[in-house]
């Protein structure tokens, strides 16, 4: 099977007026693999973003399942028998998952690796699977199978062949530690986008709220179908537009699937957008509403008490809680 192409796209973009002083200066890495962009507004001291992105770095190796060194492959590899100690800050982080795939019913679900390596979703070699493959990796990313011991910090496989993964809040998670960050140093506004995951660090200088594109999943069209204003809030959008693949036959598989059917999510979702203070829940919750489909995502928004912005495939933008 052909790989015609994967798509990397910064899926919210900008809007940026720099006033006076208040220079915007941005810095762009290749990182959490995705682009990442950090803007800040003032002189800050020179090692600010650099110590960000080192600090990216650093939890990228605790909760990147392609990561062989990474705490979480550590944990792939040997919880299926016996209970392997996580440290803290990943003992918190999949607790929060776990609680959110069972809210979401798997919408959002924490066990859902052996599927998204079926897939060779990540690691390069994207493929479309067999119905039989994927009948039997079904039975490997029920959530229920995972043991967590609240008492130990530890988690724990019942069956062979299960994968945390922890892709669809990574970013999320790590936006929010950075902006802590940035807070604990004196930076007051910055701009941290981590592959579309938006974290708005206070206001923008000129004392407005920041205003985030939301980009038009048309990459044909490009530009932005909506835009959003927000203050010390994170924006995170998923949608299968930003890293897909396109089978011999034409038929293009994004990579957000749906852990009832094993196949691609398919709901009529193109884009979700959740804006919210906690950028990890946003993060989870962004992946939970665009495979739940509107009528439940706006459920989903709702009970979390958090704003979305939903783009519907026949052109319809549904907004909750603005
Ligand atoms: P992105 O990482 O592009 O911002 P998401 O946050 O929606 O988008 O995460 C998608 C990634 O999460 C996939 O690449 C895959 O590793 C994993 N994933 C795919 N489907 C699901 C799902 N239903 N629940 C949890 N994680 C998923
Ligand atoms: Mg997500």
């Amino acid at each position: 099977m052909k790989r015609i192409s994967i798509f990397f796209l910064i899926i919210l973009s900008l809007l940026f007026i720099s006033c006076g002083s208040n220079e915007a200066r941005t810095f762009t890495e290749l990182s959490l693999n995705t682009i990442c962009s950090i803007t800040v507004y003032t002189d800050e001291d020179e090692d600010l973003v650099p110590g960000a992105f080192a600090l990216m770095q650093e939890l990228s190796q605790m909760i990147d399942m392609y990561d062989p060194g990474s705490e979480l492959s550590e944990v792939n590899r040997a919880a299926y028998g016996n209970p392997v100690k996580v440290s803290d800050e990943l003992f918190s982080l999949i607790e929060y998952a776990y609680d959110i795939t069972v809210d979401t019913d798997g919408a959002f679900n924490i066990a859902i690796g052996p599927l998204v390596r079926l897939w060779g979703i990540g690691g390069g070699d994207e493929k479309r699977p067999s119905d039989e493959e994927i009948e039997e990796t079904l039975e490997l990313v029920d959530w229920k199978d995972i043991v967590i011991d609240e008492q130990e910090h530890s988690i724990r496989f019942l069956k062979e062949g299960m994968l945390i993964d922890l892709s669809a809040v990574g970013k999320g998670y790590i936006s929010e530690i950075v902006a802590s960050y940035f807070r604990d140093n004196g930076a007051e506004n910055a701009i941290i986008n981590l592959g579309g995951n938006v974290y708005a660090l206070g206001r923008h200088p000129g004392g407005r709220p920041w205003k985030i594109g939301l980009q038009n999943p048309d990459s044909e069209r490009g530009g932005y179908y909506s835009t959003v204003e927000c203050t010390d809030e994170a924006v995170v959008t998923s949608g299968g537009y930003e890293r897909f693949f396109i089978d011999e036959d034409g038929t293009v598989y994004h990579h957000i699937l749906d852990s009832d059917t094993g196949y691609p999510s398919s709901s009529d979702i193109i884009s979700s957008s959740i804006i919210s203070n906690d950028a990890t829940l946003a993060d989870m919750l962004s992946t939970a509403c665009f495979v739940s489909g509107s009528e439940k995502a706006v459920t989903i928004a709702e009970y979390y008490g958090v704003k979305a912005v939903f783009l519907t495939k026949d052109g319809s933008e549904i907004r909750v809680g603005f």
